[in-house]
């Protein structure tokens, strides 16, 4: 996998790619803006240019746009809709003008809803973006921790809207954390191998561009989306090293979502690389 980590850019762009690149990070992911809210500023284009030249400098190859929490596809409140629409939107038009090939984004909540009904809206939603993606930007659907009525807690699920939607731009994006918490038992190479078996069945590897490792300390299946130190988890050492095992993701990216301070992200990036570097060996 092409290893990297979120990072903020409260401090600004620069400061972002020299905490990824002090770690040898390949990926980078950043939140377009703030993530808790529907505004949306212009793209600054200048700012965007630079981070691409800082990027290329520092030879961390694949860029990701992280999309807003707020971000519901699947309410029937028309007003959340179109400011999800909204800033769906404008994370892409960031992403075509920063030459950022990813955006991944939460699908939402039925909430009440009956899942029939609101599974259809949502994919009308995703379809009404995807008619205007810029041609070079990729939009994924991250799988959730699948708690109450979270959408796109499980591979059929997320199967599912691949195919209704039926989009080449349209991919799948796997937290481990929120595997584990809807219940895929990924700490184990059995557990993993199934993971990918039930994957490939019902989403397709091309599609799934992307992996959000993380760790986390809840029980299998309790859908609480709760990250983690890598390794000092419930997924575990054995876990991740199933997942470097596998040749198929070589080329895949796997991008930390990690807790705590610039020292526990340069932690968690030596822990990963060494366990990828050992399965490849
Ligand atoms: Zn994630
Ligand atoms: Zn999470």
């Amino acid at each position: 996998m092409r290893l990297g980590m979120h990072v903020h850019v409260r401090g600004g762009y620069a400061a972002a790619v020299e905490h990824a690149s002090r770690s040898g990070a390949q990926a980078i992911q950043i939140f377009s803006a703030t993530p808790r809210s529907y505004r949306v500023a212009p793209p600054d284009i200048q700012g965007l240019a630079k981070f691409r030249d800082m990027r290329e400098n520092a030879g961390i190859a694949s860029a990701i746009i992280h999309s807003s929490y707020l971000i519901n596809l699947a309410s029937d409140d028309e007003k959340i809709v179109a400011g999800s629409l909204r800033l769906l939107n404008h994370d892409l038009e960031v992403a075509a003008a920063g030459g950022i090939r990813y955006v991944n984004t939460h699908l939402g909540s039925y909430g009440m809803r009956s899942r029939v009904e609101a599974f259809a809206d949502a994919c009308r939603a995703l379809a009404s973006v995807l008619a205007n993606i810029p041609r070079d930007v990729i939009l994924m659907m991250e799988n959730s921790a699948g708690a109450g009525q979270l959408c796109g807690g499980t591979l059929e699920e997320l199967g599912r809207f691949i195919r209704e939607v039926d989009h080449p731009q349209l991919g799948v994006c796997l937290d481990t954390a929120h595997a584990w918490a809807a219940g895929y038992e990924i700490n184990s190479q059995r557990g993993v191998d199934d993971f990918l078996y039930t994957t490939a069945e019902h989403i397709g590897l091309d599609r799934v561009h992307l992996f959000h490792l993380n760790d986390t300390q809840v029980d299998l299946g309790a859908n609480r989306d709760r990250h983690w130190h890598i390794a000092e988890g419930k997924i575990g050492f054995a876990g991740f090293r199933a997942l470097a095992s596998r040749p198929e993701l070589n080329e895949k990216i796997g991008v930390l979502e990690t807790p705590g301070e610039a020292a526990d992200d340069e932690r968690n990036m030596r822990t990963i690389q060494m366990i990828f570097r050992g399965a490849a060996a």
